[in-house]
């Protein structure tokens, strides 16, 4: 069999949130990404889809929620993304601690992993999220988002997730077929003592890393939990050839489904982790430009005949302008 093209790594991660408008307010104001995308879920269409991006939403920048406020708080535990981590430029941690100070956000002391420097904090819906700072180089492909955070503080897309899995072995073996290497193995600082943190990496610069942690604890799915992490696989054949790389392990990848923004397909991990291969176009710019992107509910073709039923079902959610805007009148 030919080996599949190796992913570059993440292309979006999915969330559960609780209240919408405390989601979308402290994903753009407080942490400064651009909502590129306001839409609803597609298998259910009463909920809505936000995604929060980089300034031209660039694949392995994009987290996206479901805000589901019917469901209960989850608890992080094994089969799910337990910690999402994004890249910041190196000495900008201070910026995030004085903005984490003045905002009322719950974060924990730095931490060394990897001879990087991390800073766990945790969203309004109690997700585990991480700031890790790095040397953003001159031709990054992503696009920082300036709007409330400025461009040497600014989210320069994800760095890695952790998965936390019951019984590792056979989902170390899964990233390999899926084209990351294997970089090494250190005591988890600030994980559970004892843990060992193993991490992978894919060949692109954004998304690049996944860490695999070992254990016990069972989780359940709810606010502030992983719904799942999609990775790239840019063309359709390059999503084929993984999918059949993936069966040929002894998954059940789902046929592709269109994602309207990309084209998809899921499967379950040996873990119990949803993972999701994404393509990298159409990209969010098919349907709104770029200046535009997330004005306005944006509908798949197949549910803009039922655009004033869908509105009426959903909460009003106000967007979060510019300081400029807010302090111009
Ligand atoms: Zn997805």
């Amino acid at each position: 069999m030919t080996e599949p093209t190796p992913t570059s790594g993440i292309h979006h991660v999915t969330c559960i949130a609780g209240d919408p408008q405390q989601n979308m307010n402290f994903w753009t104001e407080t942490l400064g990404l651009r909502l590129v995308k306001r839409s609803i879920n597609q298998d259910d269409p009463s909920t809505y889809h936000f995604f929060f991006a980089d300034a031209e939403g660039t694949p392995g920048t994009s987290m996206t929620f479901f805000p589901w406020e019917d469901l209960t708080q989850g608890k992080v535990g094994s089969g799910q993304v337990s910690q999402i981590a994004f890249r910041v430029p190196a000495r900008s941690l201070d910026y995030w601690e004085d903005r984490f100070d003045q905002r009322g956000v719950d974060y924990d002391d730095r931490v060394e992993r990897f001879d990087e420097t991390v800073l766990p904090f945790r969203d309004p819906d109690g997700l585990p999220v991480e700031l890790i700072a790095v040397n953003v180089p001159e031709d990054d492909p992503t696009v920082p988002w300036t709007e409330f955070v400025p461009e040497e503080a600014a989210i320069r897309g994800f760095h890695s997730v952790t998965l936390w899995l019951a019984d590792p072995d056979p989902t170390q073996d899964l990233l390999q077929t899926m084209g990351f290497r294997k970089v090494g193995t250190e005591q988890a600082r600030g994980d559970t003592p004892g843990d060992k943190r193993t991490r992978f990496a894919a060949t692109g610069s954004v998304g690049k890393y996944v860490d695999v942690l070992p254990t016990i604890e069972s989780g359940r799915q709810g606010h502030g939990t992983v719904h799942h992490v999609a990775f790239q696989t840019p063309t359709d054949a390059d999503q084929e050839a993984m999918r059949k790389a993936i069966r040929s392990a002894g998954l059940r990848p789902t046929a592709q489904i269109d994602r309207h923004w990309f084209r998809s397909v899921y499967f379950r991990e040996f873990g119990g982790v949803l993972f999701e291969l994404a393509t990298s176009g159409p990209g969010y710019t098919s349907d709104e430009p770029l200046d535009d992107l997330g004005s306005r509910l944006v509908l798949p073709e197949k549910f803009e005949d039922r655009r004033d039923e869908i509105k009426a079902q959903l909460a009003d959610v106000s967007i979060p302008l510019s300081k400029e805007i807010n302090t111009g009148d």
